[in-house]
This record gives structure tokens, sequence and C-alpha cells, in this order.
């Protein structure tokens, strides 16, 4: 192993440096003001290492890394779009970065202005009367939904109410969320291309249906072209809809979930609107309601006065809160920065684009792969491994291959409808070259199954690590350096 792979603990040296603070300002007399009892009495363990040997550590490891910014990232489901550079700049800005969470209203003005621009931007994007952009992330936006979705049904004394319908392609939080929210989750059949099977949902409607959730297009990239049946058919069952704002993306400035029906949904502010994520860095999921919740939704909230100034409202009606302040601000920042970039024109090309461009690989690769369900697809669509599994060449093994030339991989075994799941989402953010720099890597991998499968199953083999243990490393985490140089050995 080269030195500057190793833990940095691995390479410390007692009494090297890499900074000196000056000892005049920082002697122990310079901590006077610290209670006694609060002072450290050992020096903490930490490595010791100079400057060169810190920068070349964090270099190294970071070029290890997979992100967007170094290669194509078609990772179904998550709307891995380029993050335009501006709006981590703006987000920066010392003037926001700097508000205390606390401070005056009236020395926040900018700020709130900025935040209650961002909420109209997204009722008008949704066709919903208003947003909180409180909840840190899809599933807590999924969470806040369902809470206000229980809070309206016992409001008005309809206690009956506790199931929530999710259909069988569902991301897994949203049964998950359900649970948390105290509903009981009922799942409604898929037909074989993929929609809702609306005689599978009939049946389920009854007086004890506190709503449905959905996104459209769905888990499989397909428009559910029955909507307006199924909210017709919830509705009068008295049950809200919910819609799962994660594919969002394709519809942008096209078509609006409350024209669809929907009551109640999340967008998730670092899929759709141009947030780095992908390592659980901090994303945000505010929650949109038509007009007859709006009393529900959480606090703190933003208003504004009829003199044009911008104000932080509680009230004792609604949820309470869902987060400490006010969201993630940094992220609020840029999808507000990316919305103003596009435009109201601009924003309606992003949807086409990313559809044109799923659709292309799906046509460019399904000779090859196999394609379970026919038609247009919105911005993702799923192919169900290789179309020749003769060879036992599987889905993991054409991932890992991917690795060796540069990409990530799409998203592996979801949905869980077919045995052999692999989910394509390109985005609108990809050229042609690329995408056919793609399609050729992929049409060639699946040569290579046919004719030297081991290559393919043994991959990856430029990666520093190849097939880790990814539940291990969920359920047994090693979390400090001495467990891991214990592990290792
Ligand atoms: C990503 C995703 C979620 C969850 O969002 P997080 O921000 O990861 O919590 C929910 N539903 C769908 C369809 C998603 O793709």
């Amino acid at each position: 192993m080269k030195v500057y792979d190793k833990l940095i603990f691995e390479i410390s040296k007692p009494g090297r440096r890499g900074y000196q603070l000056p000892a005049d300002k920082f002697d122990t007399d310079g901590f006077a003001e610290i209670p006694g009892a609060l002072l450290r009495q050992t020096p903490a363990a930490l490595p010791e290492v100079s400057e060169l040997d810190v920068v070349r550590h964090y270099t190294n490891l970071s070029a290890k890394n997979f992100g967007v910014d170094t290669g194509f990232y078609p990772l179904g489901s998550c709307t891995m779009k380029y993050n335009p550079k501006i709006n981590e700049e703006l987000a920066a800005m010392p003037e926001f970065a700097g508000l205390h969470p606390l401070q005056d209203p009236r020395s926040a003005q900018g700020a709130l202005e900025l935040y209650w621009n961002l909420q109209r931007a997204l009722s008008s994007l949704a066709g919903l009367a208003e947003f909180t952009l409180n909840p840190y992330a899809g599933a807590h936006g999924e969470l806040t939904g369902l809470m206000v979705m229980r809070s309206y049904h016992m409001q008005r004394g309809d206690l009956k109410r506790t199931k929530v319908i999710v259909p069988d392609t569902a991301h897994g939080t949203n049964p998950a969320s359900a649970m948390v929210a105290g509903l009981e989750v009922v799942e409604v059949k898929s037909k074989p291309n993929g929609s809702i099977d609306v005689e599978d949902l009939r049946p389920l409607l009854d007086d004890t249906v506190a709503g449905i959730m959905m996104t459209n297009p769905n888990t499989l990239g397909m428009f559910e072209t029955e909507i307006m049946e199924i909210a017709a058919l919830v509705h009068e069952a008295g049950g809200l809809l919910y819609y799962d704002g994660a594919n969002f993306n394709p519809l942008l400035g096209k078509v609006r979930p409350g024209d669809m029906g929907f009551d109640i949904m999340h967008i998730n502010l670092h899929k759709t609107f141009s947030t780095p994520h992908g390592g659980g860095g901090p994303g945000a999921g505010p929650v949109g309601v038509a007009a007859h919740l709006t009393h529900l939704l959480p606090n703190p909230k933003v208003v504004r006065r009829d003199d044009g100034t911008f104000d932080i409202e509680t009230s004792g009606e609604c949820l309470g809160r869902v987060s400490t302040f006010f969201g993630n601000f940094g992220v609020l920042m840029k999808a507000y920065a990316y919305i103003l970039s596009l435009g109201r024109d601009e924003i309606g090309k992003v949807g086409p684009m990313a559809t044109l461009n799923a659709n292309y690989i799906k046509e460019s690769l399904r000779d090859l792969y196999k394609l379970p369900i026919e038609g247009h697809c919105k911005h993702e669509f799923v192919f169900d491994g290789l179309a020749d599994k003769s060879t036992g060449v599987t889905t993991l093994n054409v991932a890992k291959r991917l690795l060796d030339f540069g990409f990530h991989a799409p998203t592996i075994y979801f949905p869980l409808l077919f045995h052999e799941s692999m989910m394509i989402e390109p985005t609108e953010s990809e050229s042609l070259e690329t995408l056919d720099e793609f399609i050729d890597v992929m049409r060639r991998v699946a040569h290579e199954a046919a004719e030297t499968p081991d290559v393919v199953k043994n991959a990856p083999m430029t990666t520093i690590i190849s097939h880790p243990d990814e539940t291990g490393a969920a359920k047994n985490p090693i979390l400090t350096y001495r467990d891991m140089l214990s592990a290792a050995n």
C-alpha cells in the first residue's frame, strides 16, 4: 500500500507538526476563562503529521471517490445531474451563511424574502397552494406530508382512517415513512406494464383509507396515464393523494402534481434542484399542500406582511415543528439560484431533455439487455439484466465492470419487480458524446459477458476495493481508527 493510502493515524510520527500556534497567545494562561474541570488533562490522541502529509493524504483520498464531477453517474431514482458551481458560491456568501437562526427577523429580511420567494416558486411549479421548506430530506418530507394527512383526518374527527395505500414498485422510504407516521401500509399491485392496477386499487378504497402515496412517473419511469381516474376514486373514498416528488425532474415546468389531483407532495431539492448528493450530504425535502391543508404545515412559517416586510410566525393549529429551525438554508439557496438561472421558459426544457436522453439509451441497448417494459419512458427506465443470461453474468457483475471504464453503476436490484433490475437515469445535463460513450461501454460489456464471462465476473480490476461487504459495513460499521487498526491486524 502506498504511504498516503494508509490511515492518517498510521503515518503519524511523534513530534511531527503541520502548524504551530503562537505560544504567547495560547499558553495555559490564555485559557484562564475556561473552568478547570472542562480543560483536557491529557492531550487529544490526534495524528502527528506534517502539512504535506495531510494535503497528500486527503487529495489522494478525494481522487479515489466517484462523483458527478468526475464522470457519468446514471444512478436511477437519484437524478445525479450536474450542479452548477455558481450555486455553491452563492450559498457560501457570508451575508447568508453567517446569519444566525435566532436573530431578529428585521435584520434578516433578505434571507426571509429568498425563503418566501422559493416557497412561491415551488408552489407555482407544483400547482399547490403553499410549501414549507423545513424538512431536511425526501424521507423527512414524506413523514411531514403523512403527518399532515393524518392530522387532516383527525381534526375532522375521522379517526378510522389509518391505512395508506402504497404501490408494490414504491421506493422503500414510502412504506417506512407511513409506519413512522403511525399509519398502516396496504400494497396495491402493478400491472405488467408497471403502472398501478386500477382494478386492484378499487376494492382497497373504503372509509379506513387515509390516502395513497404515488410517484408519477413511477419507479419504472412510466407515466401513470390513469392518474385522473385514480385521483377521482381516492377522493371519492375520502382519501388524500400524496405525491413522492423524487421523480419530479421529467415533469418540471410541463406538468404539475396539483393539476393531477395530488393534495400533498415533497420535492427532493437535492435531486431535481441541483444540490450535490450521494454521499449523504445535506438535502432538503420541502412539502407542498393544496389549499385545504395549508393550516397544517409545520412551524416556523415565513410570511409576508401587507407592508412588504417578511416575518416569522408560529401557529398552534399545525403539526408543530419537524426541524430545529428553517431547514437546510444553503440547499434552499442553491435551489433558488437554479430556478432563477433557468427561468420560466428554460425550466420547461429540463424534463423533455432528461426524457429524450433516457429513451435514447434504452433504444440503443435493448437488443443486448432485457427490456421488461415496452413503450416511451420518462427520465429513467429499467432493464432486467442481460438479454443472454446463459453465461451466468449478473447485473452486479455488469455494474462492477462499468467501474473499470470510469462510469458509475446504475441503480441495481431495485425495483424488486425483476430479478436483475438495472435502473438507468442519465438526466438532462449529459452530452450526446457522453451518452454514446456509455452506450458503447454497455455494449462492450454485454459482448464480453458472452465471450469472456470471467472478465466481467471478476471486475472491477482498477478500483482499490472491489467487493466490499456492504451489509456488514452498514450493520457493523468501524467508526474509530483504533477499531480499524485492530480489524486490520
Ligand atoms: C430518493 C428517493 C426518496 C427519498 O429521498 P431522500 O432524500 O433520500 O430521503 C423517496 N422516494 C423516491 C422515489 C426516491 O428516489
